[in-house]
């Protein structure tokens, strides 16, 4: 398939792998990369210079093209802007943050940038600020989420109907079937987080891992919307947090909860009961942890089969 995403980035196919924390290392986004779709580093967990290591290394790891998602509320984002041009990343999807920004600066080093956008404002704003493509990213998705809860079966023609720049659908695209409803929708390609959570190649610890591949549906909630709203799977800390909710806690007693480094605990470290576990709605779905060349084979050829049972369906 030859389209605005796959030439815009000069992959194969138009998948991008979502740039999650502690999940999105070299690995990760060098076997994604290199079996055709689009890598991307979270540089959102990462000190600058561990954000430094990481593009070293996946720049000796694939000869394809990768990127490095950068959340903008990061609290040293010059840091990592600053090693970004200077490694020559050619890529960059921008995240929770304004877009305004930041992209100027990029487009100058010929910087290719994405934003990701929960909502039709954002989208104007995005294109406004001259980014060359932009990621819906619906309520099913996992991590930090939009507040206004639209699903990505509502939020991309939102989005689509406001930008004429090439769109990715994200949250909830954990199939190739998925892919090809998004496609349906409008989009131009996809971004595939919590698949690529639950791969071999990811960077989260293996107890996270198995808990995805256990998840059943309803097992993830958005929450904290107070601070910063995300979508979590239930646990201890996910209990704590809905009893401070209970007895109608204040949003600072709800930041002294969440306290630091909880996303760390639970994905990095295993942690499963007192971490925060991110991941999205479709993690139900899997059922094992398999390697990015299966997953990718696994989309493409779920996709091209919806495609032509679709076709033989015309109403
Ligand atoms: P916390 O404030 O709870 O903890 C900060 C964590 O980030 C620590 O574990 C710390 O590692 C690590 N870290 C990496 N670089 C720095 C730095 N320069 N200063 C301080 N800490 C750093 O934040 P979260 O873990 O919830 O989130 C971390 C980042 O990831 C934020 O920028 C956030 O916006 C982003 N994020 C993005 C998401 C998305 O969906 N795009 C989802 C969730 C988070 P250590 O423990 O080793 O000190």
């Amino acid at each position: 398939m030859q389209n605005r995403i796959t030439a815009l980035f000069g992959i194969r196919y138009p998948i991008i792998q979502g740039g999650m924390i502690w999940n999105s290392g070299w690995e990760l986004a060098s076997a994604v990369s290199n079996h055709g779709g689009l890598g991307l580093i979270g540089s959102g967990s990462m000190y600058p210079h561990i954000l430094e290591e990481h593009i070293q290394k996946c720049k000796k790891a694939t000869q394809k093209p990768f990127g490095v998602n950068l959340p903008l509320i990061y609290p040293q984002v010059n840091d990592h802007i600053d090693i970004i041009i200077k490694e020559g990343i050619k890529i960059v999807f921008s995240s929770a943050g304004n877009p305004a920004k930041w992209t100027p600066l990029f487009k100058e080093h010929g910087i290719k940038v994405v934003h990701v956008v929960a909502n039709t404002k954002f989208a104007i704003k995005s294109e406004e600020s001259g980014v060359d493509a932009i990621v819906a990213e619906g309520f099913e998705a996992g991590g930090h989420n939009g507040r206004e809860e639209t699903t990505t079966m509502c939020l991309v023609p939102l989005v689509k109907k406001v930008t004429t720049l090439p769109l990715i659908a994200a949250g909830g695209i954990g199939s190739g079937r998925a892919m090809a409803a998004a496609m349906a929708l409008g989009a131009d390609g996809v971004q595939v987080g919590s698949r690529f959570a639950a791969s071999k190649e990811s960077s989260g610890h293996t107890r996270f891992k198995e808990r995805i591949i256990e998840s059943k549906d309803g097992d993830t909630m958005l929450t904290l919307k107070e601070l910063i709203p995300v979508r979590l799977l239930h646990n201890g800390f996910f209990e704590k947090v809905q009893q401070a909710y209970t007895r109608g806690a204040s949003k600072e007693e709800l930041q002294e909860l969440l306290g630091r480094g909880r996303a760390k605990k639970g994905m990095f470290e295993g942690d499963l009961e007192e971490g925060e576990l991110e991941i999205g709605q479709i993690s139900a779905l899997f059922d094992s942890i398999d390697s990015v060349e299966d997953i990718m084979k696994s989309f493409v050829s779920e996709y091209n089969t919806a495609i032509s049972e679709l076709q033989s369906t015309t109403l």
